[in-house]
């Protein structure tokens, strides 16, 4: 049987945090392998790389990855400028990968398919821990079978887009007019600009990926006549995307959420929140129909639908591993109360490690977007540091791994309560907006609350910049 330390670690997805992951573990002299499924690493951020980034450089770069790329003599932007997904790539991912020492550990083209424990099922405990991980690997070639001493999964949720509907599946019609559906951040503005102008759209989802594609189309409709963009929104509850404006310490993030409620003020932009999508059907057009408070309403006749509703992860892949998740996040279980959007709308999460990443399944760790689940306002700085404690963990230095030290931009927005339609108008929030340069956590937010305090502003961070 095949000794557990003779063997490299695995990162599963050759994105930001999946190759950050393994610059930690390369910077502490563990052997890593990094399966990306991609032709090339980092593809789902050049899927949106149109979209500009809310976060500046210096935000965006792992220092691990940084340090490695300047052994190379290569310089990442270090400033306060906002890169594209796509200048991500080209800028920092793609050089990144090809250091002598990434490009040796990287395999393209290589999905995972599945990971278990070699010669046992998930049903056998004795000694499982002990057991090397099975990783079943798919390639042009054929599928595969490597062995690791423990497993990083950094795949991300970009490619399980959540569905139109508020139920989670389906609806009726969904399927049957999907060449009129796009799911994600289509390029308005850019390559996807014929399929969008002198069209009527439907932007269907409550968050900054909803927000920015709006933006974009009524960019459009001012220089091509006849485009026209509608917004339909499940919840009544836009807090998150309308966001803290000036209190917002990512400003190109406060910016895109005040603009997105001007224009709503305004009329500019017609919005139907509160709306659960039931079916998609033609008349003269596409029909989008869903129940209100109010009743049954049918949105349209319109000639496009970009469903930006989110996404969740693939469970599939861990099968075969005892894994703990939160019943409705599908996130690890002890991140989730940290993450809920039911709980409270801030973008700041307390600091977590290895040891909230972690499952019953011991040496296997969720990490990156994936580590929120369902959950939105993932920020690479957090997956930079998850895996920084992560590969602190596999490497055994558990004082370096416990030492968390996460320190998030506030959006300004920190409320337990959220901002409804009717209340669009009203700068209330939290007994006031977050004091700049505060972590507002949410929980000791909450918990402050409760005892009669105002829960802003409950711990200093080291975020000023
Ligand atoms: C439009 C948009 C704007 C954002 N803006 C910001 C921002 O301003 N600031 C910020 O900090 N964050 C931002 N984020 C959030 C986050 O930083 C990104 O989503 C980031 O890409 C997450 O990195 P990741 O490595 O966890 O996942 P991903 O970038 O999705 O990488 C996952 C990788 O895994 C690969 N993969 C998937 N399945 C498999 C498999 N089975 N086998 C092998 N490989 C697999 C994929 O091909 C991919 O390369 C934004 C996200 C979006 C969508």
């Amino acid at each position: 049987m095949t000794k557990l330390d003779d063997l490299p670690a695995a990162v599963i997805g050759g994105g930001p945090v999946g190759l950050a992951a393994a610059a930690h573990l390369m910077a502490r002299g563990m052997p890593v392998r990094v399966y990306e499924a991609g032709e090339k690493v980092a593809p789902n951020l050049l899927e949106w790389g149109h979209v500009r980034f809310f976060s500046p450089w210096k935000y965006s770069v792992d220092p691990a990855a940084r340090s490695l790329l300047a052994r190379h003599g290569k310089e990442v932007p270090d400033d306060n400028s906002l890169p594209t997904g796509a200048d991500l790539v080209s800028e920092y991912l793609a050089p990144l990968a090809s250091t002598p020492e990434m490009a040796a550990v990287i395999e393209t083209g290589a999905r995972v398919l599945a990971v278990s424990r070699q010669g046992m099922d998930k049903v056998v405990s004795k000694d499982r821990s002990t057991r090397p991980f099975v990783l079943q690997i798919a390639k042009a070639a054929g599928t595969s079978r490597v062995l690791a001493r423990a497993v990083i999964d950094a795949s991300g949720t970009w490619s399980q887009p959540n569905p139109l509907a508020a139920h989670g599946l389906p609806v009726e019609g969904e399927i049957e007019f999907a060449d009129r559906i796009h799911y994600g951040i289509p390029d308005v503005l850019g390559r996807h600009r014929a399929v969008y102008a002198r069209r009527k759209t439907l932007v269907v989802g409550a968050g900054h990926s909803a927000g920015g594609v709006i933006l974009d189309l009524v960019s459009l409709a001012e220089a091509v006549p006849g485009t026209a963009v509608l917004w339909a929104t499940r919840s009544t509850n836009l807090t998150r995307v309308f966001g803290g404006g000036l209190e917002d310490q990512l400003p190109a993030r406060g910016e895109l959420g005040a603009s997105l409620k001007e224009l709503v003020e305004s009329g500019r932009v017609p919005l139907v929140a509160g709306i659960a999508i039931t079916a998609v059907r033609e008349d003269r057009g596409i029909l989008v129909d869903g129940d209100t408070a109010e009743g049954a309403r049918s949105l349209g006749p319109i000639d496009r639908v970009v469903v930006a509703t989110g996404q969740r992860p693939n469970l599939d892949l861990t099968r075969e591993l005892r894994l703990e998740l939160d019943p409705w996040l599908e996130c690890p279980r002890a991140l989730g109360p940290l993450i809920d959007p039911n709980l409270h709308s801030c973008g700041s999460v307390p600091p977590h490690g290895h040891r909230e990443l972690s499952h019953p399944e011991h040496g296997f760790y969720t990490v990156g977007i994936k580590s929120y689940g369902r959950a939105p306002t993932f920020l690479l700085l957090t997956g930079y540091e998850q895996v920084r404690s992560v590969a602190a963990a596999i490497a055994g230095d558990l004082v370096a791994a416990d030492e968390v030290r996460l320190a998030l931009p506030e959006t300004g927005v920190c409320s337990t309560r959220p901002i409804t339609i009717g209340e669009l108008a009203s700068e209330d929030c939290c007994s006031g907006p977050a004091p700049a340069n505060k972590d507002a956590c949410c929980i000791a937010e909450t918990e402050a609350k409760t005892v009669g305090e105002i829960g802003c502003g409950c711990r200093e961070t080291a975020w000023a910049s």
